[in-house]
């Protein structure tokens, strides 16, 4: 006998009881039960692979455009109080745009020129 609307038997690791419902057949929920355990750990893995992605993203951005996006935050700032018109901040928004396309179709192109030079070497096929 189950009863609806049970609250997670958990202790959180801050020391409070977790918020979360008891699945039926569980005194704990979803991610409590020690049943779930390898899933919500992969979960949690999946969420970190997230942010390495994010970090990764960071790394290939060329050196050049880093300070882009510094520039591009801070003019959003200035045209919020009134330090920059919404023309100049479009001008360097368009600009940084131009920019961000260049050095990716350049970024592209080195991609596609290495992954031609792996593909034509193994399969043994000769550029006669
Ligand atoms: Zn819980």
């Amino acid at each position: 006998m189950q009863q609806e609307g049970r609250p997670c038997n958990a202790i959180r690791r801050d020391g409070t009881p977790c918020a979360g419902q008891a699945l039926p057949s569980s005194a704990m929920c979803w991610a409590h039960d020690p049943a779930n355990r390898e899933r919500v750990r992969q979960a949690r893995s999946a969420g970190g692979h997230a942010k390495s992605r994010a970090a990764r993203a960071e790394k290939l951005m060329p050196a050049v455009l880093k300070p882009v996006v510094g520039y591009l935050l801070r003019a959003l700032v200035d045209t919020r109080d009134g330090n920059l018109t919404p023309q100049q901040a479009s001008a360097m928004a368009a600009v940084a745009g131009a920019l961000t396309r260049v050095f990716s179709v350049g970024m592209l192109e080195e991609r596609l020129l290495t992954l031609e030079a792996h593909q034509e070497t193994p399969a043994g096929r000769r550029t006669a």
